[in-house]
């Protein structure tokens, strides 16, 4: 038996379930609740590609939990930032020297599911569909809740808080004593849109993949279409498609998400600003309308933990815009 507390960790995303085997490692019993069903059986949510610039910061936490290996297996190198003119031309600046200073896209489903599989491994005992909804930090007693609706209470001596930006365990750390929190909103949301492989494009539109054919356009790069208060980036996934994803203002005068409302007058908006990227995204208007826009916000707080009963970490510490690749990282 261990000699270590026990800990409750809530969320198992990227945060919690590498922090989960970290702890797990080195003695402690870890229980994780995680909201979500488990993606390794019910599918990450979504089930498209979404996936994330992974650079040293991260790879480092990744060989010190002795994943990074398995995890560059299934990632690609991106070289440097191709920047996309307005005019349709496009070059290469290098992170690095070579090939040695490079970043790496990852797929988050991906990256969770190892994770987890990492955790288990080491002894994290994971209660999936189990959702935090209420603390009672003098009785060290926490309320979770299943899909549907329905809640039991849990002993929880020793909480973290890994449950992401929007985390319900900082909500109740707030309420029983504040935390000093504060929100600085972005005011640019974003929305997700996918190349998808090279077999799935018309021919003649496949100019720049770099001689690889199962890309539309060159794999080892983080792509850019810069245009000023707004921007187009995709990074590459294994199977050959690309993840694109367009930031633009929520609000204000033309160009925001609220002057382009439907896919018809965001279709004519990227004829004239993204021409050449258009014609690589066939299902450009149902992948519009069907994603929602995503908000971006940095989260500053004062404290991060409730003196030896409760701690957050990760997004729900300090979520940030992922402009320079952060967060994860
Ligand atoms: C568009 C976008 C692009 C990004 N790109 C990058 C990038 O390229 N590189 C990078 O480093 N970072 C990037 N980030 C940031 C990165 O996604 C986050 O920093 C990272 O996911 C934080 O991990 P986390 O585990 O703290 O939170 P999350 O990944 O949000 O995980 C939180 C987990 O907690 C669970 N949960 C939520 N509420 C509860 C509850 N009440 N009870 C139990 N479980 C709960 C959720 O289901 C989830 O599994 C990006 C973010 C966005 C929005």
């Amino acid at each position: 038996m261990s000699s270590r507390p026990s800990l409750t960790l809530i969320g198992g995303g990227l945060v919690g379930a590498l922090l989960a085997q970290q702890l797990a490692r080195r003695g402690f019993t870890v229980d994780v609740f995680e909201k979500r069903p488990d993606p390794r059986v019910a599918g990450f949510a979504g089930g498209r590609s979404i996936n994330l610039a992974l650079a040293e910061r991260g790879l480092q936490a990744l060989r010190s939990a002795g994943l990074a290996e398995d995890v560059l297996r299934h990632a690609v190198m991106m070289r440097g930032r191709m920047v996309h003119t307005v005019d349709g031309r496009s070059g290469l600046q290098r992170y690095g020297v070579d090939d040695s200073e490079v970043i790496w896209s990852v797929s988050r489903g991906g990256l969770n599911m190892l994770l987890l599989d990492a955790a288990e491994r080491a002894g994290v005992r994971f209660h999936f569909g189990q959702g935090l909804v209420g603390t009672d930090f003098d009785a060290r007693r926490m309320r979770v809740a299943d899909a549907s609706g329905t809640e039991r209470e849990v002993d929880a001596p020793v909480l973290i808080g890994a449950d992401g930006a929007g985390s319900a365990l900082r909500a109740t750390m707030n309420a029983y004593r504040p935390l000093g929190e504060r929100t600085e909103w972005l005011g640019h949301g974003y929305k997700e849109l996918e190349i998808p492989p090279a077999s799935q494009l018309d021919a003649a539109l496949l100019r720049d993949s770099g001689g690889h054919d199962q890309f539309a356009i060159e794999p080892h790069a983080l792509h850019i279409w810069p245009r000023g208060g707004y921007m187009c980036i995709a990074l590459p996934n294994t199977e050959g498609s690309f993840t694109v994803t367009l930031f633009l203002p929520a609000q204000g005068p033309h160009p925001s998400f609220a002057t382009l409302p439907d896919a018809r007058a965001a279709e004519a908006f990227f004829r004239e600003d993204f021409a050449d990227l258009l014609p690589l995204l066939p299902r450009f208007a149902e992948d519009y309308e069907a994603h929602p826009v995503g908000t971006l916000a940095t989260l500053y707080l004062e404290r991060w933990h409730l003196d030896g009963r409760a701690l957050l970490v990760g997004d729900a510490a300090h979520a940030i815009v992922p402009f320079h690749g952060q967060g994860m990282n």
